[in-house]
């Protein structure tokens, strides 16, 4: 495949910025090549520098759900650039996202704005730590939930213990305060209660999507509310890539457990820099400035972002039956790639939660971060090339999530379904 410009814009990239990607997981770092520069998208299709035409299966990693160039979208973003780009002032749009949001998930009262998820998980675990008066936070090995310096952390010496950091450059003082617990084990998690003593939060993806698609058990999810009312700490949903992506009304819409704060990102700006953190009321009065809990950013609520956000989230409100239909698609998509990784001897798990889908090489079903990282990377890596030659854009790892937009429709996944035929005999071929 003739990937000259993306190449060339690869190198030329290199020398100016790190790695060439303004976010790391942009570098195809884990299945080699050369990632693709990206020229425009159009629908469900992305073009890339060299003019190749790609079904986009990443869709801006979740934002995306009505596809590129949504002409609703679109419009409300033509008609708030008329009256300027940012005016660091309150405007009403902000208060009409913020009802949307709020109609949509139980037990959130008031939301706070603000530009990334990270901001939003950092902000919400300040304010949590303030309401419940303590210093420890719990979060699961495998879950993502932004880069600060808190949460870029790893179990150290195994789960159930206080973590270290992921990353240089953050000190071990900064993660002494957080413990790391296995995804879907109760018993790991209290026993990071009880090693601790004084747990403020518990914060969760309770649809996993940062180590490939691991959705939370029901059962996990209740036990976890039960140990949080006990201890005293605050429980919140990160719901920043599952949050108006997996369903309209959230994980607490269909399990009948509700966190005391979410937070939201990806979707809510519809491609646009937009996220937020919210909860009950006694909670977020404690945010400056009503309460003493400072936050606060010089773009949060941008008009553009938000028209885009709010365009977004009123059309999702107006055909709620889409999350029905997504999901219809992502199932006949894992159910061709299954089959047709069986037919070459491969076996293959998947997932599926509304719009977003997953797929491990694996043998047994994942549950934590452990059975993720049984997964053969290198197959993948084969995988992910071959589909890039067949014209299917797949997440450039194995441990991410994949994404239907209303684009896309059953002759498309066809399509899709096709190109891994071809890609897993072209990869039997070559063993
Ligand atoms: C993407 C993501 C974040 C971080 O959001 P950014 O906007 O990239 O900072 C946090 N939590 C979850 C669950 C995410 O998927």
């Amino acid at each position: 495949m003739d990937l000259l410009h993306s190449i060339n814009d690869f190198n030329e990239a290199k020398q100016v910025i790190p790695g060439g990607v303004n976010s790391p997981v942009r570098a195809f770092k884990s299945v080699g090549g050369t990632p693709l520069f990206i020229l425009r998208g159009e629908g469900c299709y992305l073009f890339d520098a060299d003019n190749h035409r790609y079904i986009d299966f990443v869709q801006s990693w979740g934002p995306l759900i009505f596809g590129h160039c949504d002409p609703d979208i679109q419009a409300s973003v033509h008609t708030a650039l008329q009256n300027g780009l940012s005016f660091g002032a309150p405007t009403e749009i902000e208060t009409a996202l913020a009802k949307e949001i709020i109609s949509s998930y139980e037990g959130i009262e008031k939301i706070r704005l603000v530009s990334s998820g990270t901001e939003a998980t950092m902000s919400a675990i300040r304010l949590a730590r303030a309401y419940s008066k303590k210093d420890d936070i719990i979060k699961f090995e495998g879950c993502y939930h932004g880069h600060s310096d808190s949460l870029l952390v790893n179990a150290g010496s195994g789960c159930a213990t206080f973590g270290t950091p992921s990353s240089p450059g953050i000190p071990q003082d900064f993660s002494k305060h957080t413990l790391i617990a296995e995804y879907n084990d109760i018993d790991s998690l209290k026993a990071c209660f009880e090693t601790s003593g004084h747990v403020g939060c518990v914060i969760i993806e309770p649809i996993a999507g940062n180590m490939g698609l691991v959705p939370a058990k029901i059962e996990f999810l209740k036990d976890l509310r039960k140990l949080c009312n006990q201890y005293g700490a605050v429980l919140i949903f990160d719901e920043v890539m599952s949050g108006f992506r997996a369903s309209l009304k959230g994980v607490q819409g269909y399990c009948d457990v509700v966190p005391d704060m979410a937070c939201f990102g990806k979707v809510i700006g519809g491609g646009m820099p937009l996220a937020a953190f919210g909860g009950k009321d006694d909670i977020m009065n404690l945010l400056s400035p009503v309460g003493g809990v400072y936050q606060a950013g010089t773009l949060s609520g941008n008009p553009i972002a938000v028209s885009a956000g709010l365009a977004s989230i009123c059309k999702i409100k107006k055909n709620p039956h889409i999350y029905e239909y997504l999901k219809s698609l992502a199932d006949r998509l894992t159910q061709g790639f299954q089959m047709a990784a069986q037919d070459y001897g491969i076996s293959l798990q998947t997932c599926v939660r509304g719009s977003m889908f997953g797929f491990f090489f694996n043998t047994s079903k994942v549950n934590n971060f452990e059975d993720a990282q049984k997964s053969d990377t290198k197959l993948f890596a084969k995988f992910h090339q071959k589909m890039l030659e067949n014209g299917v854009y797949l997440a450039c790892s194995q441990f991410e999530t994949g994404f239907i937009c209303t684009s896309m429709n059953e002759s498309i996944i066809d399509e899709a379904i096709n190109a891994a035929k071809n890609s897993f005999e072209a990869i039997s071929r070559e063993i």
